[in-house]
């Protein structure tokens, strides 16, 4: 697998160990796993102004060890939706959605992702992706602009959504993997 992408697993720390099954498969890119990851997103009184802090500084983080020295960083989180299995692949480049786009519909299970834009809000302060409301809808839109706006490397979150809480199982795994692999297939040579 090619060296300039790279995969970052657990900044939601308690989605470390799923980061950790799906990386240790076959075909994946370099990983960086951050051991110290952050609480998810938290919206009781003065957590909201905590969690959005702690997302900045890890984030923060992330992009001075990453700028300039990668092509594609991919950012694996994981979700819940009791409804199934499901993906969704969050990236502010929308050429780069639509080559996603065009790779998913050649598979026939699709991988059951959904493609959202991360773009700025008409006050541009902030991003405003739309997920489904799962727990790290926030996280996204707390992401510094300079990361997710970024082209080098070009910033791809991926939330896979699990019918269950904890660490999933090999069908999960492999699901992530396949979503990952696609991804990597749309880096322009
Ligand atoms: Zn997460």
């Amino acid at each position: 697998m090619r060296g300039d992408i790279l995969l970052v697993t657990g900044i939601h720390r308690v989605e470390l160990a799923f980061g950790d099954h799906v990386a240790s498969g076959p075909g994946m890119p370099q990983v960086m796993r951050i051991p110290h990851g952050i609480a998810r997103p938290r919206r009781g009184p003065g957590d909201a102004f905590l969690s959005r802090t702690q997302h900045r500084e890890i984030y923060l983080q992330l992009y001075q060890q990453i700028a300039g020295r990668y092509r594609l960083v991919i950012d694996l989180h994981q979700g819940l939706d009791e409804a199934g299995r499901s993906a969704e692949i969050f990236c502010n480049d929308s050429q780069f959605l639509a080559r996603c786009e065009a790779r998913l519909a050649c598979r026939s299970d699709r991988l059951n992702a959904r493609l959202v834009r991360i773009a700025a809000p008409a006050s541009g302060a902030e991003t405003t992706p739309e997920p489904r409301g799962a727990t790290d809808a926030a996280a996204y839109t707390w992401i510094p602009r300079k990361l997710w706006e970024g082209r080098a490397p070009l910033y791809v979150g991926v939330e896979v959504y699990l019918p269950r809480d904890g660490e999933g199982e090999d069908d999960d795994w492999s699901f992530g993997r396949d979503l990952i692999g696609e991804i990597c297939a749309c880096v322009s040579d």
